[in-house]
């Protein structure tokens, strides 16, 4: 802005919604010039959006200014875990472990890797302090941030302070030179300094670090982030640091229905189940409570929780016990339940043999509690993928509702359609289905008894993004759809073929679709087919 330019365009990348991030936000000046262009990337929460958290802290109380009113054009990109691009670079995104949703970004361009971590807490309080081997999920920590270039990490506490701090969501200096060394990565900047700590501790500090780096004969260079620095970064040759292949993208465009999810609780102390049971309730999640192996697996089978919470306190409740039985029920599953292990003390060892991913470690606060639920409850339920939101959206459901036909009578003139579907394409289920805000709704539905499914889960918010007719030959091999609650559970789709229903205007309501139990391919003949009783449906449409 200083050199007068004009049309600038720019990506954020927020870790989380913490004061201590965002209260740049509103007197960042490009913000407020038209003509201006900002994509704003930060986690997903659960119940309110990222605009919704930033715009809270530009009310009129607060800012005279609000966040719709700032003249440049502003994107926001809800985040989970996986990659995405930005122009030519690669960002991967991954959990921290802090009291709220948080993610650490990776991202790699022209050979060289930037790894950013702030807040983050090592899951294993050993590490904290500077000892113990780093396992489970640190060890996906340090996986994400490895042979980075310039790994900046936060580093708020020294191993000797963290002890009055458990659970406060930072790390210390320790653990994060000692990260850098395993992870080989080449210069750690060490930031978010407590803010009792001044310049000239900061320096003592590092010079400490520095002096124990050269008696190992490391070659990692540790210095403390200065506001304002630039740092420059080489690209280190040959190094093969080809960043983790994302099952997913990163980007989930609709809330996840969670409502439809529930964690299994298993926990002896009853004061701990009521306490943890509200924690589950409040993110807006259901509970449900076993006391035996038996029990947990019949859960387990019939119903696919998000999420298990045991208590290892026997002989009440053997927490490692049942972890170990349901790792071998699982076999080799690609997506292996979230197994969280509420104790008095960290056992890695044991955990590790026994498969738990994560720990809580007694007595930790209800937002500590309510951050892991609701992160790993997220994590399983984006493992499949949900359609895109389509650029005009808006545009399209006002065409969709300007039709009134959502939530109107069956009418046989789409029913014929529908039954002809299923006859020429022998297919059990042919279905006229309308893709609403946040449902997609069946003004016919052949084979089927149910009026409506969610969004997240409907194959047809797809078709209706990408505008294209789309196949699924067997969802057991699609990773778009192999998880999905419609092929895992009723009505277990296995194969699915949907042609888009585009108004005159150009809107994209819905599809014409035909489902299968059985995997099944369709010849070009038969889509053209399909097509032309599309075209029959929007004509009956309009
Ligand atoms: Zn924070
Ligand atoms: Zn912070």
């Amino acid at each position: 802005m200083s050199a007068g330019a004009d049309g600038l365009r720019g990506h954020i990348l927020i870790s989380h919604t913490h004061w201590d991030h965002i209260q740049g936000i509103p007197f960042f000046a490009p913000l407020f010039v038209p003509g201006n262009e900002w994509d704003i990337y930060g986690p997903k929460g659960l119940g309110q959006s990222l605009r919704e958290a930033l715009a809270g802290q530009m009310q009129y109380t607060y800012f005279p200014v609000t966040l719709d009113q700032c003249g440049a054009k502003i994107r926001y990109h809800d985040l989970v875990e996986g990659t995405f691009d930005i122009d030519d670079i690669k960002v991967s995104t991954h959990y921290l472990n802090h009291p709220a949703l948080t993610l650490g970004y990776r991202l790699e361009a022209d050979g060289v890797t930037v790894v950013y971590c702030c807040d983050h807490e090592p899951h294993s309080r050993m590490l904290a302090t500077g000892h113990g081997d780093i396992t489970g999920q640190d060890l996906r920590h340090a996986e994400f941030v490895n042979r980075a270039d310039l790994l900046i990490h936060d580093a708020q506490y020294t191993a000797e302070e963290y002890p009055a701090k458990v659970g406060w969501g930072h790390s210390s200096v320790e653990y994060v030179v000692n990260l850098g060394q395993y992870a080989e990565v080449k210069r750690v900047a060490l930031t978010h300094h407590d803010p009792l700590r001044d310049d000239d501790a900061i320096d003592r500090l590092v010079a400490n670090v520095r002096a124990r780096l050269r008696e190992n004969a490391s070659s990692l260079d540790v210095f403390a982030a200065v506001e304002g620095q630039i740092v420059e970064v080489a690209p280190s040759p040959a190094k093969g640091s080809a960043r983790r292949a994302g099952e997913f993208q990163a980007e989930m465009p609709i809330e996840p229905a969670l409502a439809e999810w529930f964690v299994l609780l298993g926990i002896g102390d009853t004061k701990m189940a009521a306490f943890l049971s509200e924690a589950i309730r409040a993110e807006g999640i259901h509970a449900k409570f076993i006391s035996d192996l038996v029990e947990a697996r019949t859960l387990i089978a019939k119903d696919r929780p998000s999420l298990a919470i045991f208590e290892h306190d026997p002989p009440r409740i053997d927490g490692m016990e049942m972890c170990r039985a349901i790792r071998q029920q699982e076999n080799d599953r690609e997506h292996q339940l979230p197994v969280v292990m509420v104790a008095a003390q960290e056992d890695q060892a044991r955990g590790a043999a026994a498969g738990v991913t994560d720990w809580l470690i007694k007595p930790f606060t209800d937002a500590y509690a309510r951050t892991k639920i609701r992160a790993w409850a997220l994590r399983t339920a984006c493992q499949w993928m949900r359609g895109a939101i389509p650029e005009d959206e808006e545009q399209r459901l006002a065409s969709l509702r300007a039709l009134k036909i959502l939530d109107t009578e069956p009418e046989d003139r789409f029913d014929r359609i529908t039954r002809l579907a299923s006859a020429l394409f022998d297919a059990p289920i042919a279905l006229v289905s309308l893709v609403d805000e946040n449902r997609q709704w069946f003004k016919s539905c052949y084979g089927l008894n149910v009026k409506e499914t969610s969004r997240d889960a409907a194959f047809c918010a797809h078709v209706v993004y990408n505008r294209e007719p789309m196949i699924v030959p067997d969802t057991f091999l699609d990773k778009r759809f192999a998880d999905n609650p419609l092929v895992i559970n009723e009505p277990r789709i296995r194969f699915y073929a949907g042609c888009p229903l585009i108004l005159d205007d150009g809107a994209c309501i819905g599809t014409l679709c035909i489902l299968g139990i059985r995997p099944r391919d369709l010849e070009r003949s038969d889509l053209a087919r399909l097509r032309d009783l599309a075209d029959l449906a929007v004509q009956q449409i309009h």
